[in-house]
């Protein structure tokens, strides 16, 4: 097959959602249709169940299990999908915005009781960043859930995004017929059943058919009608080209447990989701068919077996053709790296790999060379963009509470900095550390693995801290100015970029108002 062919093959996209949304389940029916798993029940969550939280086992399992969930690959009617987890859990944010660096598109799924819940709202905000085009899949249809009219609703005013139904819930709950899908025109008859792949779809090209009353009764079949003639008049006709863009999403309904509206979506999304497009870097546009290979790491998991300091970096493949044992120019490194241990994640297994193609994802073993957002290229010198660091939320000094092991406490610092677990500040006075997290469970994490990777033990101190802001000036004398006068509050990250420290938003807004010529900015990336 030529590269060009392999790339059209492929499918890469991110599962987003509130946690107990049915993000595990979905990804789970979606490998059963793709004949990835044989059975119900294989893939774990990967979710952080806040009430054991501080159950340091619980971490270390689900570090595991997320390891093994995190991608997965299976082929679904000739194509090649790559899905991409995401943790629900609000406090590995940064991580679920890195993954969704390295996919073209996204499923969100929304609970129908809950409707738009917070997390779905913040995932989204990210999806806008990039123009990430979103399917929409309203779930959980067999149970009395929230009118679909004011879900719609619910979804463009929360998430800011025009929505179109693609397909339509005929009732809900104890009553729930199925659903009528608005773009093939067939009707999919719900039958609850947790084990069957395929659905009973009835195709009616005409609402007014009487076989409709028969299926349905006539109160729901009028009631059908007189929803698909509002659907028509109020919604646009879908644009597969406005989706792409990210201007719309289309919008499924169904019953992931059940099995039930999945398929819709599957046939829909591998006939309209992006393949691998052209991505940006600090030199130029990528093209996936260029012949020469890049890529770029979005994720790293450390110390998976103690005894070894080892490490999977997850690379994603933008151009080319990946080769294991090919020695790549590390474009921040000095010298080239050759990988001979590359996984692909098929299902639940991890398989070794001797080639990769655009879109895909591949495990390599490294033992600490790479880094979150490095490049690989077969030896152009270029960076892939997109990889930004968010200011944290709350940050705390850190302590070191045995002298003897300071060096420890240093390397595994930076391993699991590197690994993005959290976000390292240095102060430029007095060197001080600040570790910067979007929650309180990230330095429970840090906590527990420093002391059991690296046997150093840490506390941390609260520190008060409304923003980390990466700041610049076009003129080099006026930053260093800034910089001198306001030495105490202006600290490095781990690249050695320079950091304002703002203490509030009132003081943050007055040194702007201060100081015209430099700018201040929430994220790395500008
Ligand atoms: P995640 O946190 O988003 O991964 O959610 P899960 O897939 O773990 O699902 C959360 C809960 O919702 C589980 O108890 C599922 O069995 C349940 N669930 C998932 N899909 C459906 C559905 O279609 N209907 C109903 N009634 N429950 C569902």
């Amino acid at each position: 097959m030529s590269l060009i062919q392999e790339i059209h093959k492929r499918k890469t996209f991110g599962i987003i959602a509130h946690p107990d949304a049915g993000k595990t389940t979905l990804t789970e029916k979606m490998l059963l249709f793709g004949g990835a798993i044989k059975t119900a029940g294989a893939v774990k969550s990967n979710k952080i169940d806040t009430a054991t939280k501080s159950d340091w086992m619980e971490i270390e399992k689900q570090r595991g299990i997320s390891v093994a969930t995190s991608v997965m690959g299976f082929e679904y009617k000739g194509m090649k999908i790559n899905l991409l987890d995401t943790p629900g859990h609000q406090d590995f944010a940064e991580d679920t915005y890195r993954t969704l660096t390295a996919v073209d598109s996204v499923i969100m799924v929304i609970d129908c009781v809950k409707g738009v819940e917070i997390q779905t709202e913040k995932l989204m905000e990210v999806c806008r960043m990039r123009n990430t085009p979103v399917i929409c899949f309203i779930n959980k249809l067999d149970r009395e859930g929230r009118d679909p009219y004011e879900l719609l609703d619910e979804v463009e005013n929360k998430l800011n995004i025009s929505v179109r139904p693609l397909s339509w819930p005929i009732s809900m709950g104890k009553s729930f017929k199925g659903v009528y899908n608005l773009y093939d025109k067939q009707l999919n008859l719900f039958s609850p059943s947790q084990r069957k792949v395929s659905d009973d779809r009835i195709t009616i090209e005409d609402l007014s058919d009487p076989r409709l009353d028969n299926y349905i009764g006539t109160t729901l079949s009028n009631q059908l009608r007189d929803d698909v003639e509002l659907i028509e008049g109020v919604y646009p006709e879908f644009e597969v080209s406005e989706y792409l863009q990210g201007k719309v999403a289309p919008v499924f309904f169904g019953s992931a447990v059940n099995n039930f509206g999945i398929q819709e979506m599957l046939d829909t999304f591998i006939k309209i989701a992006p393949t691998p497009k052209t991505r940006s870097t600090d030199q130029r546009e990528v093209n996936p068919e260029e012949s020469q290979f890049s890529g770029f790491i979005f994720k790293i998991h450390a110390n998976m077996d103690p005894k070894h300091r080892n490490r999977i970096a997850f690379l994603r493949v933008c151009s080319g053709k990946f080769e294991r044992n090919k020695p790549y120019n590390h474009v921040r490194g000095t010298k080239a790296l050759r990988f001979s241990n590359v996984t692909s994640f098929m299902a639940q297994d991890k398989e070794i790999v001797d080639e990769a193609f655009p879109g895909d994802i591949v495990g390599l073993y490294d033992t600490g060379n790479l880094k979150i957002g490095d490049t690989l290229t077969e030896g152009e010198n270029l960076h892939f963009k997109g990889i930004p660091s968010f200011s944290p939320e709350i940050f705390r000094e850190v302590v070191n509470k045995d002298a003897m092991k300071t060096k420890q406490l240093e390397k595994g610092l930076q391993q699991l900095m590197e690994e993005g677990v959290a976000q390292l500040f240095t102060f430029e006075i007095g060197s001080r550390k600040v570790v910067g997290t979007v929650g309180q469970l990230q330095f429970e994490v840090i906590q527990f693995r420093l002391k059991n990777e690296y046997n150093a033990t840490v506390d941390f101190v609260p520190m008060n801290l409304y923003k980390a802001c990466w700041i610049y000036s076009k003129d080099r004398k006026k930053l260093d100015e800034f910089i001198r006068s306001k030495q105490r509050h202006i600290a490095k990250d781990k690249d050695g970029k320079w950091v304002f420290m703002a203490e509030s938003k009132a003081w943050l807004q007055m040194v702007q108002d201060n100081f015209p010529d430099i700018s201040f900015h929430f994220t790395s990336e500008y």
